[in-house]
């Protein structure tokens, strides 16, 4: 079952909403299977948004998983693809897997299509079934690459006279630049639940905020809830006791891959993780509905237990 993130569309939307005082260039699209909203402000708004957009479907084109025509699904066939910019995207998502301890791999793509994530014919596996598939690499860079987008609009919108920009790629949001009040970028955090948002999350200048959830993608089986985020050690829906991480990062791709990690790992490891490292914040929310933040995170509207360093 899909669910697209329009809650949490809607959401950023009415946090950050283009006000009527200043003009703001605003688009819909569809693309990588969801729902993106892109606002910019600025002199040249609209051509930055043109080059966006453009530059979007081009992503979804080079990296789509399900698109027989894509550049990734010639590439898994063996075939000699590349350009130096993608074979650079790749080789990040293999230093995300090691630094991740392999909680975020690339190369699930052949148990992503026999748990029939690809083109919604979900079926649960026999474990010959995973261990066949665990023994096959072909890429998949659906843990990555809308933050990757994220870091390319950064990209983009720094080669234009624009003033700031807040970017939703299907729940991977993308700040840029500074609000001209000075106050910080609200973004809301989906509810796992459901419902009213989880809380608003306070982001300063051009950051990456992403959530991944059990509650994004899944289906349900005698009563089973199989969702997208696999555990490659066992090849299975990661089984964490997490059911949304939010990570918040200056890198999109790294925030991206790093969410979807974060929820392999379980609450434990991936505070440990966090420790360890130096460049992100991030949110927990457990099945049981309690909610841990690291101590760089600003967030309102929910109670929550602070994860602090260790000195
Ligand atoms: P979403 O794409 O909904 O934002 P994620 O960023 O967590 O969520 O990416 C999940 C997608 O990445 C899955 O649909 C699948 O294609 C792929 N995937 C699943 N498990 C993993 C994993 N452990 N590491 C890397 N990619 C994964
Ligand atoms: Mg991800």
């Amino acid at each position: 079952m899909k669910r697209w993130l329009v809650f949490g569309l809607v959401l950023c939307l009415l946090l950050s909403g283009c006000t009527k005082e200043e003009a703001c260039a605003q688009r819909t699209v569809f693309c990588m299977d969801t729902v993106m909203d892109i606002r910019i402000w600025g002199q040249e708004r609209d051509a930055a948004m043109e080059a966006i957009v453009e530059m979007l479907h081009s992503l979804e084109k080079t990296w789509s998983a399900t698109d027989a025509d894509s550049v990734l699904s010639a590439y898994n066939r063996g075939e000699d693809v590349l350009d130096a910019q993608q074979k650079a995207l790749l080789a990040t998502a293999e230093q995300l897997r090691s630094q991740t301890g392999g909680a975020f791999d690339p190369k699930l793509g052949s148990l992503v299509a026999l748990w029939g994530f690809y083109d919604d014919n979900h079926h649960v596996p026999s474990d010959q079934e995973i261990q066949t598939a665990r023994n096959q690499t072909q890429w998949d860079l659906g843990a990555i690459v809308k933050g990757y987008a994220g870091t390319q609009v950064v990209e983009i919108l720094a080669r234009y006279d624009v003033d700031r920009a807040i970017v939703n790629l299907g729940g991977n949001v993308q700040t840029y630049g500074q609000k001209p009040d000075g106050q910080p970028w609200n973004v809301g955090i989906q509810n796992p639940a459901g419902g009213d948002s989880l809380g608003v999350l306070a982001v300063t200048g051009s950051m990456a905020v992403v959530t991944s959830g059990d509650y994004q993608r899944y289906f349900e089986q005698d009563g089973i809830r199989y969702h997208h985020i696999l555990d490659p050690e066992t090849g299975r829906p990661a089984d964490s006791g997490l059911c949304s991480v939010t990570v918040l990062c200056a890198d999109g791709a790294m925030a991206d891959a790093l969410s979807t990690a974060l929820f392999v790992m379980g609450l434990e490891d991936a505070c440990a993780y966090w420790q360890a490292h130096d460049d992100f914040e991030a949110i927990f929310v457990l099945s049981t509905g309690e909610i841990y933040a690291t101590e760089g995170v600003v967030l309102s509207g929910c109670a929550f237990e602070v994860i602090c360093r260790e000195n």
